[in-house]
């Protein structure tokens, strides 16, 4: 890159956000520079998020159903784990996505630059690479930063408290860990490590894990869970000291005096994520930033600088991979010239636990907030043939329904591949369908998503799967 050198548009950070948003804007025929820190594409989610965390829930799922299937007469003995063998395996799986990246990015003649960018005035970049400092002129730019995780400033500086990129680096599995946050990332790593074999406790400071979904859909995963961790939650994590022979973390529940100090080997952190917003110098854009480091963008993506567009986990919640894809299409399309602007009316969210819980749209608990007339419709999968046979009968399908116009607001899934299938139910919404669109649509059968069609059933009165409704 010479320094005279104009690019239509400069994308900051290469995770979902930004290298959808690059690719796209490549496709739609614009010279891009792709900037990020690291050698590898891919970001949070390809490289320390989403994808190896998955990866590892895939063993954990293995290794817990390979106990699960004793019931069906089939028993797998001497079950042991490599664990050397299983970090080879995630990292792989991350480096063939990585090189996959990374050819995409030469097919479409995207400039990829290692380094580190802040912007140097509303047209420039100033790239701190390993052979210096760079200048980069752009057009338009997207800012697709994303997100770091949380830490506490209380905790001791010790290699034993992890966040979740050292959780999923896999370096050992400790005796007693404790996961503080029982959020997603948290609740997905505790699953992890309690199939790898450690005793895993997780605190929350909030009433309840895995907020933001309706309370059954919880309490289902708690009753799953109850042998598996012990969950303390409306618990304060208030100290920690780290001494030769492990962790002590105190801990102060509601409602309790005493503060009680409990021993860990190892202790992760995850408390959630803040933006990289001041990481940028976006001062010197006169882009505008809030206290946290989150940038406001309109509906186009784009900041108070109209060329310059903000993506993904750095413009706000949810902080979801499919989030930063779709915003990034956006965004693309705005700068080479189209009209688009967001337009979604709601983003799944998925915790990929055992059981799995993945819900969209509207909760039970919103619309009371809300005070919106909703009416809801669940089916139970103890009366799901396909649950049945697959030992995940405490699961459910619920669909949740504007009271007047019967379109479908919401809806949640426990158990089985639920993430798989919450899809059907978002493009529900999106499609303004009410409980006859998804009713008279077959679903195959047997299958766990027919539970979504047998739940608009239940709406109707018309469900056959389930004893007679009172009229
Ligand atoms: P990021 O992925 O954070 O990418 C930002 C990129 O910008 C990074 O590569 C960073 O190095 C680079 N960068 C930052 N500053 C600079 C700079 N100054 N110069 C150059 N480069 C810079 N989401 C899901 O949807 N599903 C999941 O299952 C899921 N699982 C997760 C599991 C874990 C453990 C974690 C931590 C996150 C998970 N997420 C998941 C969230 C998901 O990873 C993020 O929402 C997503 O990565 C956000 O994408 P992004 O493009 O906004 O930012």
């Amino acid at each position: 890159m010479s320094e005279q050198e104009l690019f239509d548009l400069a994308v900051i950070g290469a995770g979902p956000g930004g290298y959808s948003c690059a690719f796209r804007a490549a496709d739609l025929g614009l010279k891009v520079a792709l900037i990020e820190r690291y050698p590898a594409l891919g970001g949070v989610c390809l490289n320390v998020g989403c994808i190896p965390s998955k990866t590892l829930l895939h063993a954990a799922s293995v290794i817990r159903e390979s106990r699960e299937i004793a019931a069906y007469g089939v028993n797998f003995s001497n079950l042991t784990v490599d664990l050397q063998k299983l970090r080879e395996k995630k990292n792989a799986v991350i480096s063939k996505l990585n090189q996959g990246l990374a050819v995409m990015a030469r097919q479409r003649k995207v400039t990829v630059i290692t380094g580190i960018a802040e912007f140097n005035d509303a047209n420039s970049l100033k790239i701190k690479t390993e052979s210096g400092e760079q200048i980069l002129n752009f057009k338009k730019c997207v800012i697709a930063a994303g997100s770091s995780a949380v830490k506490l400033p209380f905790l001791p500086d010790d290699p034993r408290i992890i966040d979740s990129t050292g959780a999923l680096a896999l370096n050992d599995i400790p005796k007693k860990m404790l996961v503080i946050g029982a959020g997603i990332i948290g609740l997905e790593m505790a699953t992890v490590y309690q199939a790898l074999g450690a005793e895993v406790d997780i605190v929350e400071m909030q009433n309840g894990v895995m907020l933001g979904a309706d309370r059954d859909v919880a309490r289902i995963w708690q009753r799953k869970n109850a042998e598996n961790f012990k969950i303390m939650t409306s618990t304060k994590t208030t100290a920690a000291t780290a001494e030769e022979d492990g962790i002590y973390v105190q801990l102060q529940a509601e409602g309790e005096e005493d503060e009680k100090i409990i021993r860990y080997d190892r202790v992760l952190v995850a408390v959630g994520r803040s933006p990289n917003g001041k990481k940028l110098n976006l001062d010197a854009a006169n882009v505008l930033y809030d206290e946290r480091g989150f940038i406001p963008v309109d509906k186009q993506m784009r900041t108070n600088q109209p060329h310059i567009f903000a993506i993904g986990d750095i413009v706000g919640q949810p902080m979801l991979a499919h989030k930063a894809t779709h915003e990034a299409q956006i965004a693309a399309e705005c700068a080479a010239g189209r009209k688009a602007f967001f337009d979604a009316r709601v983003i799944p969210s998925v915790a990929f636990t055992a059981p799995e819980a993945a819900w969209v749209g509207l909760t039970e608990d919103e619309a009371h907030k809300q005070h919106i007339n909703y009416k809801k419709a669940t089916f139970p999968w103890s009366a799901s043939g396909r649950a049945i046979a697959n030992a995940c009968e405490e699961g459910f399908a619920k669909l949740i329904f504007d009271a007047e116009t019967g379109r479908v607001l919401g809806g949640a899934i426990i158990g089985g591949s639920a993430g798989d299938f919450i899809g059907e139910i978002a493009l529900a919404i999106e499609m303004g369908a009410t409980a006859e669109d998804i009713a008279l649509t077959i679903h195959p059968h047997p299958t766990l998503g027919e539970s979504i069609g047998l739940a608009a059933e239940v709406f109707l009165g018309s469900c056959v799967d389930l004893p007679p409704q009172k009229r």
